[in-house]
């Protein structure tokens, strides 16, 4: 109580205080304006009205749809009737927006919505990454920091910790709660870690994620009483024995009753109903039955349900100043992976995610105030078609196996001098040599053309880029002597994470690191420079916001920036720009009567 009462005598102070600031400025431009003795002054009538804080909304809403691809929003719409129709209907829908880098991936895509910059400026370059040092693989958002624990609700007891520490700038709603006196609170959900925690930044009131079968959260976040109440009272595990079945008739649905090349979790099959039932269908809590939940239109209600609850619990929007929420549904993800975008499983959990969407926005509305809130919803990345789907069109797509990169590589140093492996690790389009040997190729020229043509003939290869070759920041406006993809990939590079040599796939070839003869555990993926992972959606809706459709190509690292002229912050580093052909113009005052020209000349 004496912490409130001090900071609104201290605001009142510095509201006093600007008054007497404005005074004297006024005083003084009215005693500088230059006069003859013939002229008499400007008349005071004309005087603009004063100028007043622009207001700002009382929260900000960022939804993120894990692997919504950006031609979703075109082919569903007409089939939606809750959340996702509303933000297209009363919200700005930017049709052409799509990740301008090659590392279309989840942790990548998160920390850009949430900076407003590109890997090559926040550093998050992937989902993982071979650490050099440590000579290892490193998760996004692992921290070694022995102090740093993951804590989980309602009795689970996670392993691990993870925050923020490798996003190498502060995200917007961080820089939010320290420009603006600290009153805003941050709170975050998602099923991912990597979502969950880029979304907030390094500290925040509450960032939570699902691991193991419970909701989580780590030591620089801290705890929040009503997830745990949530967390004991809606399990996910009270979602045991329900069924995912059809919500719309089935002549509605595009596709064929089962995806071609899909890889439906354990305990399913190709075909609808799914049933949430564990792997043998009879009835335990396995793993199995956690991966068919989060794979389910279930796992979007309960991250609903907890952001809902949030808004109450902490009557976010209701404060002095801009409160920060964001959700980030993942199952979109599990499902793309599993039964690929051409599925009706696709289809089908749209429509429900509409539905959530359409109970979130009904929430807010009566708790916050229609047009008091703003939203952004967006996606981390796209997909590709399943590879077996393709090719039934006569395209050239396929499977890039990326053991057989490695296999040739080793393969064509054996007549050089080069100790095995000298490859380290392939992660996504990333080749990491062993300590030394990529510096060793860089000045041997005959050994590292032959690394090169051996790259070059693993089927669907089409090019193959190296570390020097990107360690230079594009020049903006893009020079047109670089090819989109090299842009891509530069715009990816962070020195110290980033590979040693860039494998660009042919489009609708899979980047895959299954080992060779073993069977792929998925549908298909998504990670590189097409359009068919770059292109998302992205929407805004409410305060400040100029309903319409919008074609100009735009990318999602622009809703940072736009949420900060929302809210009158400034982002340190950023590559995004504030999508001003959305926002509406606040009515122009009207301009001082210009006064005569003093000294004709
Ligand atoms: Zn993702």
């Amino acid at each position: 109580m004496a912490m409130l009462s001090s900071r609104f005598m201290w605001k009142r102070i510095l509201f006093q205080r600007g008054m007497a600031v404005a005074a004297f400025f006024l005083a003084c431009s009215i005693s500088f304006v230059p006069r003859t003795a013939a002229q008499a002054p400007p008349p005071l009538a004309a005087a603009p009205k004063a100028l007043q804080t622009p207001a700002r909304p009382k929260l900000v809403v960022l939804l993120v749809v894990d692997q919504m691809r950006g031609d979703y929003v075109d082919k569903f719409l007409g089939q939606w009737t809750g959340g996702l129709k509303r933000l297209v209907e009363e919200g700005a829908w930017f049709r052409d927006a799509a990740y301008p880098y090659a590392a279309t991936e989840t942790c990548v895509g998160h920390s850009t919505i949430s900076t407003g910059a590109f890997p090559s400026t926040h550093g998050m370059v992937a989902n993982a990454w071979w650490d050099r040092k440590e000579q290892k693989m490193v998760t996004c958002t692992s921290d070694p920091d022995p102090s740093v624990k993951n804590i989980g609700y309602a009795g689970a007891t996670p392993k691990g910790a993870d925050t923020a520490w490798r996003m190498a700038v502060p995200s917007f709603a961080e820089e939010l709660k320290f420009q603006t006196s600290g009153v805003t609170r941050i709170v975050t959900f998602s099923l991912k870690a990597r979502a969950a925690i880029t979304m907030a930044g390094h500290k925040a009131d509450a960032a939570t994620w699902f691991d193991g079968g419970a909701w989580v959260t780590s030591s620089p976040y801290g705890t929040m009483p009503f997830i745990e109440e949530q967390a004991k009272s809606h399990p996910a595990k009270a979602d045991f024995g329900k069924t995912w079945s059809f919500s719309l008739p089935e002549s509605a649905y595009w596709y064929g009753e089962k995806a071609l090349g899909a890889v439906p979790p354990d305990g399913w099959d190709l075909t609808f109903p799914h049933p949430l039932r564990g792997k043998t269908g009879v009835g335990e809590l396995d793993s199995a039955f956690y991966e068919q939940w989060a794979s389910s239109p279930y796992a979007d209600t309960a991250l609903t349900e907890l952001a809902e609850k949030a808004v109450d619990a902490l009557k976010l929007g209701n404060s002095n100043g801009t409160d920060f929420l964001a959700v980030s549904y993942s199952s979109v993800d599990y499902v793309g992976h599993e039964f690929g975008p051409r599925s009706r499983e696709i289809q089908d959990i749209l429509v429900r995610l509409d539905k959530d969407l359409g109970n979130l926005f009904a929430h807010l509305d009566k708790k916050v105030g229609r047009g008091n809130y703003v939203v952004a919803l967006s996606a981390d990345h796209g997909v590709v078609p399943i590879p077996e789907d393709m090719q039934k069109t006569g395209a050239d797509a396929g499977v890039l196996h990326l053991p057989e990169v490695q296999e040739r590589i080793e393969k064509a140093l054996e007549s050089f001098n080069y100790a095995k492996p000298a490859v380290a690790r392939i992660a996504g389009s990333d080749v990491y040599f062993a300590t030394g040997v990529y510096e060793k190729l860089a000045a041997d020229s005959n050994a590292m053309n032959a690394v090169l043509d051996a790259i070059r003939t693993v089927p669907g290869v089409a090019a193959v880029y190296r570390a020097e070759d990107l360690r230079n920041r594009p020049a903006t406006p893009p020079s047109s002597t670089q090819s989109s993809a090299h842009r891509a990939f530069a715009y990816s590079y962070f020195p110290g994470r980033s590979g040693d040599l860039f494998i660009l796939p042919k489009p609708y070839w899979l980047l895959d690191g299954t080992p060779l003869g073993k069977p792929r555990s998925y549908g298909t993926g998504h990670g590189v420079p097409y359009n068919y992972d770059q292109h998302v959606p992205v929407l805004l809706m409410g305060f400040g916001i100029q309903p319409g459709q919008y074609f100009q190509s735009i990318t999602p690292a622009d809703i940072a920036p736009t949420f900060a002229a929302l809210c009158g912050i400034t982002l340190a580093s950023r590559d995004g720009h504030v999508l001003a052909e959305a926002l509406k113009k606040p009515a122009a005052p009207r301009a001082p009567a210009q006064p005569a020209r003093l000294v004709p000349r």
